[in-house]
């Protein structure tokens, strides 16, 4: 727009940075056929597939995009999950804990360097990146 500065990102017609950006979204399993609705609670990416909550061997996509629910003030209910920012605090375990499944299923002995972890935590947990809590 004209006398505007330019910006480096294009928002959202609601403001934001994504088009997901305070949605309640609908996920299905390829598995058992569960369907849920996951709030995404900030300005921020969320997966295309999460695991299933009710049969957690399943792999939930989001469906139905169309119906994506712009909620910015929804109030979940106790036991519903939703996206935040994953926390600073779980980066470093939580790569951990990636790093020992991986080389478990390889019959490997995990290497927890911990320069190396830091590293794979900084590619894998970038700024803003999504985590799944249950309400
Ligand atoms: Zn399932």
């Amino acid at each position: 727009m004209a006398g505007q500065p330019p910006t480096a990102r294009q928002k959202t017609e609601r403001g934001h940075d994504h088009a997901e950006a305070f949605c309640v979204m609908k996920y299905r399993c390829g598995n058992c056929g569960t369907e849920e609705r996951i709030w995404n609670s900030r300005d921020g990416v969320t997966p295309f597939i999460v695991s299933c909550s009710r049969c957690r061997t399943g792999r939930m996509e989001h469906v139905d995009w169309q119906y994506d629910s712009y909620e910015p003030d929804h109030i979940p209910r106790k036991g519903e999950r939703m996206f935040v920012d994953t926390p600073e605090s779980l980066r470093l375990p939580l790569t951990r804990m990636s790093i020992v499944m991986i080389s478990r299923n390889m019959g490997e002995t995990p290497d927890l360097d911990e320069k190396r972890v830091r590293e794979i935590a900084d590619h894998n947990y970038r700024k803003g990146s999504p985590y799944i809590v249950e309400a």
